[in-house]
């Protein structure tokens, strides 16, 4: 047990004090050393959310939700939203593709902590680059109607390890 005291003042240091909470709960919890192998297991699973905000200033009027039924898949939300309408970054993040193609127009993806990817699609114009660090917050487009839509739109999409995941977000 004391071994691994110093190991776990590490994990404190570099991912948070809640994960590491959890780990000494889990010390407490088991009569026996922890293994490393349960201390990555609890780590893996504590650090895996990335708390998104809406990335509108109003992300009431979602005109497609998140749909895995769908033929083919709807793998984000879209809100209905007027051309020129501010895109803020949901989380801290880097933008990783500021790009456009015929079906998603103009189009941005930024990477996030823990392997998690956004993608904003239907743009107007992008107000960021690639490599550039942004912050929570930040405005990184506007929105529009490029691409394969039937109205302005943004389409919004979240994804852990390149997977469509069920975008959620705090207002
Ligand atoms: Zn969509």
């Amino acid at each position: 047990m004391d071994m691994s005291t110093p190991k776990l003042i590490d994990v404190e240091t570099k991912i948070g004090p809640s994960i590491y909470e959890g780990i000494v709960m889990l010390n407490r919890l088991s009569f026996a050393k922890i293994s490393t192998i349960t201390v990555l297991t609890a780590l893996s699973l504590s650090a895996q959310a990335v708390d998104f905000n809406c990335p509108l200033t109003d992300c009431s009027n979602i005109s497609a939700p998140y749909n895995q039924e769908r033929k083919p898949s709807h793998n984000g939300i879209d809100f209905a939203v007027p051309v020129g309408s501010e895109v803020f970054a949901p989380a801290d993040g880097v933008i990783k593709i500021v790009s456009q193609s015929h079906s998603a127009g103009q189009y941005i993806v930024m990477s996030h902590k823990n392997s998690y990817e956004t993608l904003y699609l239907h743009l107007q114009n992008s107000l960021v680059e690639v490599g550039q660090k942004v912050k929570s917050g930040q405005v990184i487009a506007k929105t529009g109607a490029t691409g394969i839509v039937t109205g302005p739109v943004l389409h919004w999409e979240v994804r852990k390890n390149n997977q469509p995941q069920e975008p959620s977000f705090a207002h």
